[in-house]
């Protein structure tokens, strides 16, 4: 496996967040490219690396820098999501807590780019000590004079998994409760106080230096021909070693968690993946087998390659068990606009719960998939329907476990 470090270039140093070390290590070089290049020249780049969104949805960046007005008389800001709080996803806070320069030069070049003089990083509340370190790194950079031309603002989230939803995101950052909006029927910027705003995950910008330095081409030699470049994918659940390792995208998800994970954890047998964050659909170890890390190939296996925080499960995991474990979070998440996601999630967590407990009854089986097809489509954001296929995958793929609880129940 070929070892990169686009993204992770000092992971490995203690005490990395310094600006010397960072600048030690090559730190803010590709600031300078902004003599050489015009604003539009770096969105050109941008779409020409194909670098993907890397908060979960895998649109093209530079497709959505291209929305941002170039010569507007509003003002343009920059909404950095930090807000990672789905269970299985935690690679953003290697990035803030390794190595916030390389954010913060993202976010110089990103700027520069959409002509915007405010960013904001929006950081979910419960990362205080991540928040520290960056505060600081951000003072830093102020004080080297690297933040003439535009404000970094650190905003702090109180603990909403959906504020990591875009449009929730400005919501909160507006000082109201963290919705997600009506979606626009035609592409457009987000909207901050009616100002048009980009809105980016952290890796997506801390991709950024490293393109804008070395050039598209450099970027698209990693990865495959539509998904370019590399991932931090975070790897948890019953592994040797759990971590957050950067793979290029088309790796096998297999090799991946033997390469870097050590393999099963006591020399278990592999049961399942969930591959990318909580929201996307469960692999079965067959499937796993098959599988490489892209947008392409798992959504060719109808599921999602998300934030690429992947939950590996061995052959002792109750299916049933866990399907409960991620419908609690999704009842307590659910924002709560839309009936279908409010009473759903309430409704078919209770229905695994009577499943898992052994007070269930085959009626039960189909009544949580008639509930589950009542939250596909239906509702303002794709959580519901997230929600749904989830549900949908567990019971497809090993119904045979909750038939089990139910005839163990019945005998
Ligand atoms: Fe809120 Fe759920 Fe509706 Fe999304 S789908 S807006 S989380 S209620």
């Amino acid at each position: 496996m070929r070892d990169c470090r686009l993204v992770s270039r000092k992971f490995h140093l203690d005490f990395s967040h310094t600006i010397e070390v960072a600048k030690a290590y090559g730190g803010y070089e590709s600031l300078s490219k902004m003599d050489e290049y015009s604003s539009t020249d770096i969105i050109d780049i941008i779409k020409e690396s194909n670098l993907r969104g890397k908060g979960g949805g895998g649109a093209p960046a530079g497709d959505k820098w291209a929305l941002m007005p170039q010569d507007s008389k509003q003002p343009s800001f920059l909404a950095v999501n930090c807000d990672e709080s789905e269970p299985g996803t935690f690679k953003d806070r290697q990035i803030i807590s390794k190595d916030p320069h390389l954010l913060i030069e993202g976010i110089i070049l990103t700027c520069y780019a959409i002509k915007a003089k405010h960013a904001y990083i929006y950081i979910r509340g419960e990362y205080k000590q991540f928040q520290d370190i960056l505060q600081t790194a951000i003072d830093e950079a102020y004080e080297a004079g690297l933040l003439k031309e535009c404000k970094i603002i650190l905003h702090r989230g109180a603990g909403a998994y959906i504020c990591g939803e875009k449009s929730a995101l400005l919501e909160s950052m507006e000082g109201k409760r963290g919705h997600p909006r009506l979606k626009p029927k035609q592409k457009e910027p987000e909207w901050f106080f009616d100002n048009p705003t980009l809105v980016n995950n952290v890796e997506t910008i801390a991709s950024v230096p490293f393109i804008v330095q070395n050039g598209a081409s450099a970027y698209r030699e990693y990865g495959t021909k539509q998904s370019p470049g590399t991932l931090l994918f975070a790897m948890s659940g019953h592994v040797e070693k759990p971590g957050v390792y950067e793979a290029e995208f088309g790796t096998s998800m297999l090799e991946y968690i033997n390469h870097f994970g050590g393999g099963i954890k006591n020399g278990k047998k592999l049961k399942a993946v969930i591959p990318g964050g909580a929201s996307t659909d469960v692999l079965t170890a067959d499937e796993v087998e098959k599988v490489t890390l892209d947008y392409e190939t798992l959504k060719s296996m109808r599921s999602a390659l998300g934030t690429g925080g992947m939950i590996v499960m061995d052959e002792d995991t109750c299916m049933v068990g866990a399907l409960k474990n991620l419908l609690e979070f999704y009842h307590e998440e659910s924002c709560g606009q839309c009936t279908p996601c409010r009473e759903g999630t309430g409704w078919t967590d209770k229905l695994v719960g009577k499943i898992l407990d052994k007070r269930g009854s085959k009626e039960d089986i189909d009544k949580l998939l008639d509930i589950a097809g009542t939250m596909n489509g239906k509702t303002i954001c794709v959580f519901a329907p997230a929600v749904s296929t989830v549900i949908n995958s567990f019971v497809r793929k090993f119904r045979d476990e909750f038939e089990m609880k139910i005839e163990r129940h019945s005998i």
